[in-house]
């Protein structure tokens, strides 16, 4: 099996292609939706990458590939160094504790008929030798360490609340020391006021097992303060990808533009540009030619219609646009196109 060890990453994707094939009835020709198309990134111990974009920009299905609940189409993926396609069953078996996964909704991902103690030690009672009692000592330690009292091991999911029940599913997660975990809206579902004490908890918890972190959100405000590196997607496509810091300062893809601009802030900022944005995300099956944002782009032009922007580096990130340098206002706007 092809390891490597000459890098830092512990999850590398290059070129994550995910496709969906649907047939459509006995005399219709099958569609294709391309999900995921394309993408690469580095991840290292202890650092965080936001994946966001709008609901259908292919966040989940990234999710599900580097989590191995659904394998890609194309491309490959390593974790620890190991090539995920071709891993062998006891590979296989490592990898699955390797990467773990915190779901958008807690109550949901937990049995409601069983302890939460009990629910906790499982990952232990499958995968490790420990006794017991040593099973109940690592749960209690955990449950210490996401804010959980001695008491609450004896109690069901219903008996806590959203706030509790994401430091539970948080807890569950890391009891096996996983290397990635995949974060999919962890905190959507929880009262604002909880979010941050939900997050913070995430960021304690990282920079104590140094475990990488993928966090999915549609909402780039969210994931402002626990990102170093941030992925925008739309309709499957990688748009802008970098340093969070060089993203959130200056932003360069229009979609990114927007997705910021319309942030709410707790201090308004009067020259924060506004943003114009129409139409609904397309249908994935009948993707728009050249760019697939040319029909929401206040900057589109005939050339966006007809070529597919690659992604190229400009300004130490990578971005798929023609005009980024207009963009980003370092020069002047071409014409647009009518229509
Ligand atoms: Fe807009 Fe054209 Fe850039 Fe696409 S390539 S984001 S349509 S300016």
């Amino acid at each position: 099996m092809p390891t490597d060890a000459s890098t830092d990453s512990v999850l590398s994707a290059r070129d994550l292609t995910r496709h969906y094939h649907l047939a459509r009835g006995l005399f219709k020709p099958g569609a294709t939706v391309r999900a995921l198309n394309g993408v690469s990134f580095e991840l290292a111990a202890g650092e965080t990458l936001a994946v966001v974009g709008e609901s259908g920009c292919g966040k989940s299905t990234l999710a599900r590939a580097l989590t191995l609940i659904e394998p890609p189409t194309e491309g490959s993926l390593r974790i620890a160094g190991t090539e995920v396609a071709g891993a062998s069953k006891a590979e296989r078996r490592q990898l699955r504790r390797d990467v773990q996964m915190v779901f958008q909704n807690p109550y949901a991902s937990l049995n409601p008929r069983r302890k939460i103690g009990d629910q906790l030690a499982e990952p232990l009672l499958i995968n490790t030798d420990l006794s017991r009692a040593e099973r109940r000592e690592r749960v209690q330690a955990m449950m210490q360490q996401v804010g959980l009292r001695p008491e609450h091991y004896q109690r069901y999911p219903h008996m806590f609340s959203g706030g509790q029940r994401q430091r539970i599913a948080l807890a569950r997660a890391m009891m096996l020391n996983p290397k990635v975990l995949v974060a999919d809206e962890p905190t959507s579902a929880l009262d604002v006021s909880i979010q941050a004490q939900v997050l913070n908890l995430f960021m304690d918890m990282q920079e104590q097992f140094g475990t990488a972190y993928v966090f999915i959100s549609h909402n780039l405000a969210v994931v402002r303060h626990v990102a170093d590196q941030v992925l925008v997607m739309y309709l499957g496509r990688p748009m802008e990808m970098g340093p969070a810091e060089r993203i959130y300062r200056r932003p360069l893809h229009p979609y990114t533009q927007v997705l910021l601009a319309a942030t709410p802030s707790i201090r308004p900022n009067p020259d924060k540009p506004h943003i114009p944005i129409s139409g609904e995300l397309p249908n994935p099956l009948d993707p728009p030619s050249g760019c697939v944002f040319h029909k929401r782009c206040p900057h589109a032009t005939e050339r966006c219609r007809a070529e597919v922007p690659v992604l190229r580096p400009l300004d130490e990130r990578q971005v798929a646009c023609h005009y980024a340098e207009v963009t980003a206002g370092t020069v002047a706007a071409p014409a647009r196109a009518a229509g």
